[in-house]
């Protein structure tokens, strides 16, 4: 006898299941193959597209899928933030959001494309001049980051007030177990490169940054990462100020965070995790893809 795997949303009125089959699941993420089949994969891991024109269009895509998660994660405080995402051939631009646009409301065709001079060369719209101030500054410092995000959600810019380091208490937090620096030196609204590059050298070769009085910053070797690893910290900032509040924090042991950090803190780990979020996206408002 054949059974079928019904939806629990068609089971009839008479608790008869429907014979409408449930649909094909989609596919978590696809993999791009070369000319002999194989799948195309980074030394990290991480699939890579096969040309430069689709490396492009996969980070604008990630880009502005991450916009619209950032909308969805309440991370739109006055529309403050920006998330960045290094050109793959014209390795000294990157594509932003245009400022005033609602993260919600950012399309593919929507970002801007900006030189290291921070001037517009793609794209209609305001560039925020904070955004090309540190991240043009990060790109530059960083040729390993791709993707660099930075916003004011809550949990961050709280957590960024008590100038100090997220501790290791959860096995997510391990993420970043010595792998981010406080920026300790806030002086006003980043303007000038001078601010980016004192940022720049205070992240180092670690993928966050608590900006005190400000909020998170958060850096990856693709667009998934970067965003994955803003998601995370401002978990973490949560988690820790959550748990203070309740009593005393047991923070696990240096071996055991450091361990633990080896295996929940690497880039390919970001860049899955990202992966769900962006099915649900992709499903859910589609039109990002504009
Ligand atoms: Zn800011």
């Amino acid at each position: 006898m054949t059974s079928l795997i019904v939806d629990a949303a068609v089971i009839a009125a008479d608790g008869q299941g429907s014979a409408r089959p449930r649909p094909p699941r989609p596919a978590i993420y696809s993999v791009p193959r070369s000319a002999d089949g194989r799948g195309l994969f980074g030394g990290d891991g991480i699939p890579r597209q096969p040309t430069v024109e689709a490396e492009r269009l996969h980070r604008k895509q990630r880009l502005a899928a991450s916009f619209r998660l950032f909308a969805r994660f309440g991370y739109d405080y006055g529309g403050a933030g920006h998330i960045t995402a290094r050109d793959p051939e014209r390795t000294d631009h990157f594509w932003v959001n245009p400022a005033g646009v609602y993260f919600g409301h950012v399309t593919v065709s929507s970002l801007l494309l900006v030189n290291h001079h921070g001037e517009i060369v793609e794209g209609d719209g305001h560039l925020n001049r904070a955004a090309f101030a540190i991240h043009s500054e990060l790109h530059k410092a960083r040729p390993d980051v791709i993707a660099a995000a930075h916003s004011h959600a809550l949990w961050g810019k709280a957590f960024s007030a008590q100038s100090r380091l997220l501790a290791p208490i959860s096995q997510d937090a391990t993420a970043f177990y010595e792998d981010h620096v406080l920026f300790d030196d806030y002086t006003g609204v980043v303007l000038d490169s001078s601010e980016g590059e004192r940022i720049a050298a205070a992240l180092g070769n670690k993928k966050a940054a608590i900006l005190r009085n400000h909020g998170l910053l958060t850096v990856g070797t693709t667009v998934e990462s970067a965003v994955w690893w803003y998601i995370a910290a401002e978990n973490a900032a949560q988690t820790q100020l959550i748990s203070e509040a309740a009593g005393p924090i047991r923070p696990l042991d240096h071996e055991v965070a450091k361990h633990t950090h080896g295996q929940v803190g690497t880039e390919i780990g970001g860049w899955f995790s990202f992966q769900s979020l962006w099915d649900r996206v992709l499903r859910e408002e589609p039109d990002f893809l504009d």
